[in-house]
């Protein structure tokens, strides 16, 4: 098979979809691997070691869209890529085609197979391809929360983890996945003190469990929410109804309840957010205050760590890049059931229901 690696295009985006590792791999299955020009210098990896591995690097986004039978890559395509993506194309990349209509729209136009990585399921339900995505936002999250909390991006000023006669700072983290565990760990690691919150109580026994005692965890309801928030000073949004649009925990009106100067980060802002006045942001510019409320909405948080989130992502991704290549999509998804899960549209059909239901198209 002919595999193409671009280069990303979206606002700050240095991940890129496949390291020389896996280069090496697909070549030596007999496999053609076309890289354009600089696609993963953002992480390290420079046109000649993707050459050394057997890469044929391609100057332009064009010629490696219009010579692949299958793009892997790692944020879903942007408008001026549209066009670019081939009939009966595999694009094997994150979509989060809940949160964009007009994405949506765009790839049942194009006639490609479009398999997500945000909804290949293993059997226990847990979501392999985003996981170690999550596992970086969910530690990056609190990095980031901790700086905004300073005075100067008019945070609270506070220390997350206090000092020695003055109490550390309070987290609040709403759904205790893997965003949600991660990002309490780095909290707890601080000092700070955390309140985690998830409607699964088996997720919370499992957190209550793992985490040092000033780790507390609550079932999450909107009574608790309300509660919480007057008192915490960075609050981490971490939830995730597979697939759908993230519920809004947190509207407008409780705004008014915190302090002002307390930090949101909406992880969940890929589908949607969990907070109502949320609205997407970039690395370049981002946060917002509304109502004395700052607000960071950075959709793709690991694009600012590419070194360590390629990695991540691509040691999970290629074992599924393998099976692509060497069966084509429709063995490769009748014998895999967690891959089938990826597939979200298929020559102009949306097969996978979540997405019909984001929009409310009445399907
Ligand atoms: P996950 O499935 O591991 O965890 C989500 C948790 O939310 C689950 O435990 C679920 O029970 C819980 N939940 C559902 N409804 C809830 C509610 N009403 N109250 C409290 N908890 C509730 O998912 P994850 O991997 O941790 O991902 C979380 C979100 O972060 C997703 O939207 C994901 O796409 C997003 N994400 C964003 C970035 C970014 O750069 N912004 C990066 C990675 C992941």
């Amino acid at each position: 098979m002919k595999i193409g690696i671009p280069k990303e295009i979206k606002n700050n985006e240095n991940r890129v979809g496949m390291t020389p590792a896996g280069v090496y791999e697909l070549v030596n299955l007999g496999h053609t691997v076309y890289v354009q020009s600089t696609a993963g210098e953002g992480s390290g990896f420079f046109d000649d070691i993707y050459q050394e591995v057997g890469a044929i690097i391609l100057e332009t986004i064009q010629e490696v869209y219009i010579s692949s039978d299958m793009i892997v890559k790692v944020k879903e395509p942007i408008e001026e890529e549209y066009a670019l993506i081939q009939p009966q194309q595999i694009v094997f990349t994150y979509f989060h085609f809940a949160s964009s209509e007009a994405l949506t729209l765009a790839m049942l136009k194009s006639n490609a197979v479009c398999i997500a990585y945000e909804t290949v399921e293993d059997d226990d339900g847990t979501l392999p391809l985003l996981t170690p995505m999550s596992e970086v936002a969910g530690r990056m999250a609190i990095q980031q929360g901790a700086k905004y909390l300073e005075k100067p991006i008019k945070g609270r000023g506070i220390l997350l983890g206090g000092v020695p006669g003055v109490s550390p700072g309070k987290v609040l983290i709403l759904g205790a996945g893997v965003v949600g565990v991660q990002a309490a760990k780095m909290a707890a690691g601080l000092g700070a003190h955390v309140t985690i919150m998830d409607v699964n109580m088996k997720r919370l026994r499992y957190v209550n469990d793992i985490m040092p005692s000033h780790v507390v965890t609550e079932y999450s309801s909107v009574y608790n929410i309300r509660k919480h928030i007057q008192t915490h000073d960075l609050i981490i949004g971490g939830v995730l109804l597979k697939g759908g649009k993230a519920p809004k925990l947190i509207t407008r009106d409780m705004l008014k309840l915190m302090r002002p100067g307390t930090v949101l980060v909406d992880v969940a802002v890929d589908q949607g957010g969990c907070i109502e006045t949320t609205k997407a942001t970039t690395h370049e510019d981002p946060t917002f205050i509304i109502d004395d409320i700052v607000h960071y909405c950075v959709a793709n948080m690991p694009g600012a760590v590419p070194y360590t989130s390629t990695l991540a992502l691509t040691n999970v991704t290629l074992p599924y890049v393998l099976k692509l290549a060497n069966k084509g999509w429709a063995e490769a998804c009748a014998e895999d059931t967690a891959l089938q899960k990826g597939l979200n549209i298929v020559g102009g059909e949306i097969v996978y229901n979540e997405i019909n239901d984001a929009f409310d198209w009445g399907v």
